[in-house]
């Protein structure tokens, strides 16, 4: 029996590719929660529909892109990225680098000048010790710190001292000289970075994409099925409930410190795992959701990134600039994005929404005037796994000694990483294709 610790994407793509690659191979997902999606969920508030912030369908691999296009077929479409930046009251398109020029001259002057002085220097990523180095050797120290060390340090909660740079090969992007150039000249660099252009469902929101999976996944999904406990010498699962299952291979999509605490019998030799996990970090995310009686709203814009300090949030998406089917006829959307040190006490809604209120005017997202019809707070931890300078070392030893044991443990949480939605679906068909070889090599 294969069990699967999770009912999000990396769960359901594990379920969904073993029962085609090893159809005699019983599975089970388990999944706390009463319904599949874990991160990938919506929810309906008052005749809105938020998810669990913005969750926009970024793809690069063609075996993923077909197979959630088959799934999925007319319910997903194609947009075209639309993020700004809002800085020194102004709103630059995105990426920062190669959009300078509505910011003022000097400070423009300023980002080009030191963008070219690092080009001696500019390195590969896993070269500079840390991410702020990294940063002023890419981009040099006025786009360092005009956008990326602040924006870093609100998001991760750190300062980007304290960050390796392992995490950027793929969200930051890079661009060339004449990029930067351009951008500054008012030029235009619009289709950049990873998610220029993103899928998503044409109603529902992103919760529609687990929903396909969990249909697909059939029986071998539970939900309501939390895992309280797992012997690795037994080889069983203990839920809440007291029911214990048995496992020959377990895959584990929950964070990874929860599933170092709940494992017992491996702590033979080596730092126990249960310590290890006191060491894995993370950020936080209080997302509030906001209904606006407004038609339209931020110029359009899907999502704007706040830098500056003065604001409390580091984001602010605009799901109904995505999706008109996100808000009712006449209004809007927002989910404004706070970072929260994990495992601290959330505030109240009431305090969230004043702070987000005075921000959102003060940046002329909102109006005096304006009207809050739904507001509705969800909270997100672990959001952003911290690449702190012994993450790599302490992720590798414990993922190694998990599956010396048959425990393998995948996904953002799993893997404790930085990914995105694709990476899931993948990381579920990598070890499904894993398993169904070692079965079907060993005549399981
Ligand atoms: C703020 C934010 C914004 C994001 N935006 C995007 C985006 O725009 N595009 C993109 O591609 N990606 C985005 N992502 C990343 C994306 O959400 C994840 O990569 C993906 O959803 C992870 O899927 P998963 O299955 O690995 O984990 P999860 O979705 O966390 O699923 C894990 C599941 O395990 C269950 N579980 C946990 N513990 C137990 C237990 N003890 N017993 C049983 N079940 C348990 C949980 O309930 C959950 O359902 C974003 C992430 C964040 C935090």
């Amino acid at each position: 029996m294969i069990v699967v610790i999770g009912g999000g994407l990396a769960g359901l793509s594990t379920s969904i590719h073993l029962s085609r690659l090893a159809p005699d191979l019983p599975c089970l997902v388990l999944e706390g929660q009463s319904e599949a999606g874990g991160l990938c969920r919506s929810r309906r508030v008052g005749g809105f529909t938020f998810d669990f912030t913005g969750h926009y369908l970024h793809m690069r691999d063609p075996a993923m892109i077909s197979w959630v296009d088959e799934m999925l077929g007319e319910k997903m479409t194609q947009v075209d990225r639309r993020a700004r930046i809002h800085t020194r009251g102004q709103r630059l398109n995105f990426p920062f680098q190669a959009n300078l020029h509505s910011l003022p001259s000097d400070v423009v002057t300023r980002c080009v000048v030191d963008f070219f002085a690092a080009g001696e220097t500019r390195s590969k990523p896993a070269s500079a010790p840390n991410f702020a180095q990294w940063a002023r050797q890419t981009f040099g120290d006025g786009i360092a710190e005009e956008f990326m060390l602040p924006y870093n340090a609100k998001l991760f909660g750190v300062e980007p001292e304290d960050l390796s740079s392992e995490w950027v090969s793929w969200s930051v992007p890079r661009p060339s000289g004449e990029d930067v150039v351009r951008g500054a000249l008012g030029l235009g660099n619009e289709g950049m970075g990873y998610n220029s252009r993103f899928r998503y469902p044409v109603s529902g929101g992103i919760g529609v994409l687990a929903d396909a999976l969990a249909d697909r996944a059939g029986d071998a999904l539970r939900c309501g099925a939390q895992v309280d406990r797992i012997d690795a010498g037994a080889h069983t699962v203990h839920l809440a409930s007291g029911e214990v299952i048995p496992y020959d291979t377990l895959v584990s999509t929950m964070p990874l410190p929860a599933l170092l605490r709940a494992v017992e019998g491996l702590d033979r030799g080596g730092e126990p795992l249960a310590s290890a996990a006191d060491r894995l970090r993370a950020s936080a995310v209080l997302e509030l959701a906001l209904g606006v009686e407004r038609e339209s709203i931020a110029e359009g814009a899907h999502w704007v990134y706040f830098p500056e300090a003065k604001y409390p949030f580091y984001r602010v998406g605009f799901p109904s600039n995505v999706c008109a089917a996100m808000a009712p006829a006449g209004c809007s959307s927002l989910s404004v994005e706070f970072s929260w040190p994990s495992g601290v006490p959330s505030p109240s809604l009431e305090s969230l929404v004043e702070e987000a209120r005075a921000g959102l005017e003060e940046a002329g997202v909102l109006g005096r005037r304006d009207k809050i019809l739904v507001r509705d707070l969800a909270r997100l931890d672990p959001a952003y796994v911290l690449y702190d300078h012994q993450r790599t070392a302490l992720v590798d030893g414990v993922l190694g000694r998990l599956a010396e044991a048959k425990i393998h443990s995948i996904g953002r949480f799993g893997a404790w990483c930085y990914s995105y939605m694709e990476r899931a679906l993948l990381d579920g068909a990598e070890i499904a294709a894993s398993i169904a070889k070692t079965a079907g090599g060993s005549g399981a």
